[in-house]
């Protein structure tokens, strides 16, 4: 039997020491646990360990999953949203939405938050490399975007998000990393947006996106094991 709670503590160790080895604040290092395709009472185990940060990638399966946990879990989407799942999506309520990757996206997730009367925070996921994952916007297409979203007065853009090519080494996946913190960096001093929130870094390269300046780390495999 896998003990859920004991992969916490190892993955948060992970995190204290990557931060120890650059001069960081574990403090501003975030745990989303990926709990997709995992059922309930397994996931539940997560959260009766003080887990509360949950990250998803289907909005069905967070339908499933909402009423049969506490209330107090914070729910992420990390995977792609198509326009006909946004209704669902704001209902969902989730903490944030890491998946943005496109103006239309955007702007119908605005227009639903503003139905619903709500602000909806979120990131916006770039494609740093060009290749690897299909999804998120070129590097270049991040300002237009941002100042698309100085006019979505129901949607808050609180950073970016990215997923580096598949590497054996995680190593590799710095150069990534690195990058979508200079573009951030970049795109905060020319647009006024904070972008506070940089969400990279999974199972595998976690402590690699510590260095690079990860604010929240996505980790699946190493708490709820492999998925089928
Ligand atoms: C599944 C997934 C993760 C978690 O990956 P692991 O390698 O299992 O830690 C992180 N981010 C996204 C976007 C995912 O889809």
């Amino acid at each position: 039997m896998m003990n859920i709670a004991e992969n916490i503590e190892k993955v948060q160790a992970r995190i204290a020491r990557a931060c120890e080895s650059c001069g960081r604040d574990p403090s501003e290092v975030a745990l989303l646990a990926v709990s997709k395709k995992k059922d309930v009472d397994t996931v539940r185990e997560a959260v009766n360990a003080g887990q509360m940060l949950l990250g998803e990638n289907r909005i069905q399966e967070v339908l499933v999953k909402q009423p049969e946990l506490s209330s107090a879990v914070s729910w992420h989407l990390i995977g792609h949203l198509q326009s006909n799942k946004v209704k669902h999506a704001i209902h969902c309520r989730f903490a944030c939405i890491h998946s943005v990757d496109s103006a239309k996206l955007m702007h119908a997730l605005d227009k639903e938050a503003a139905e619903q009367g709500i602000v909806q925070n979120i990131l916006l996921q770039v494609n740093v490399s060009g290749e690897g994952s299909k999804f998120g916007i070129a590097p270049e297409e991040l300002i237009p975007l941002l100042e698309e979203a100085a006019g979505c007065m129901h949607i808050s853009v609180e950073g970016l998000m990215t997923i580096p090519p598949v590497s054996e080494d995680p190593e590799k996946a710095g150069p990534y990393f690195r990058q979508l913190r200079e573009l951030r960096d970049r795109a905060a001093l020319e647009t006024g947006f904070s972008l506070a929130f940089l969400s990279m870094g999974m199972s595998h390269d976690m402590e690699v996106a510590i260095r690079e300046g990860a604010t929240m780390v996505r980790v699946g495999t190493d708490i709820f094991g492999s998925r089928k």
